[in-house]
């Protein structure tokens, strides 16, 4: 899957390509509570939302082509689930699925469902006698979470990394690893 992800990511785009991709020609996003209440408490338009809000299915991040759950040429990739900083502390490190991109008047965001994290990779090897030592470095990469029922309207600029996903604990977790750099891939 790292791979996969990475090999759509094997021709960047240039730098300058920044932005939405394939516009969403249906309504349904305009009623997405989550969407209009950020709408309200944020945008100085003074439109209605459908005159000022675009909801996109793709968005392009630093040359990067993100999805989001809508995209549904995406196959069999979770190239919709992120790695993200947090709008409000200092190196917190968060992950979700994007729902849907969208842009008002002025800014760009992703609607995104929370992760949140259930318990340390590194638990499920504290019988191990090698467990102090790796703890700390798998820890760093892997991540036990699971779907939360919160959302987050995120500046698309806080967006950073695709992840790669694994189920867990018959799909009532997942297991998800940031791509740690796009280049040794390549
Ligand atoms: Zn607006």
């Amino acid at each position: 899957m790292d791979m996969h992800l990475s090999k759509s990511n094997l021709s960047p785009l240039p730098l300058s390509l920044e932005g939405p991709l394939d516009l969403v020609s249906y309504d349904t996003y305009y009623d997405n509570k989550f969407v209009s209440v950020h709408h309200k408490n944020t945008c100085n338009c003074n439109l209605p939302i459908k005159r000022c809000l675009r909801f996109y299915q793709r968005y392009v991040i630093l040359g990067r082509t993100f999805h989001s759950l809508s995209y549904n040429k995406r196959g069999s990739s979770n190239s919709y689930v992120v790695q993200y900083s947090s709008t409000s502390l200092v190196n917190d490190i968060c992950f979700g699925e994007v729902i849907i991109f969208y842009q008002d008047q002025f800014n760009s965001y992703a609607l995104v469902k929370q992760y949140s994290i259930k318990c340390l990779f590194s638990d499920y090897f504290k019988p191990s006698k090698y467990y102090k030592t790796i703890c700390e470095p798998i820890d760093a990469f892997f991540f036990i979470l699971v779907p939360a029922e919160t959302y987050i309207c995120l500046p698309v600029k806080n967006i950073l990394k695709h992840c790669v996903v694994f189920q867990n604990d018959n799909c009532k977790s997942v297991i998800v690893t940031p791509i740690s750099s796009y280049d040794e891939h390549d």
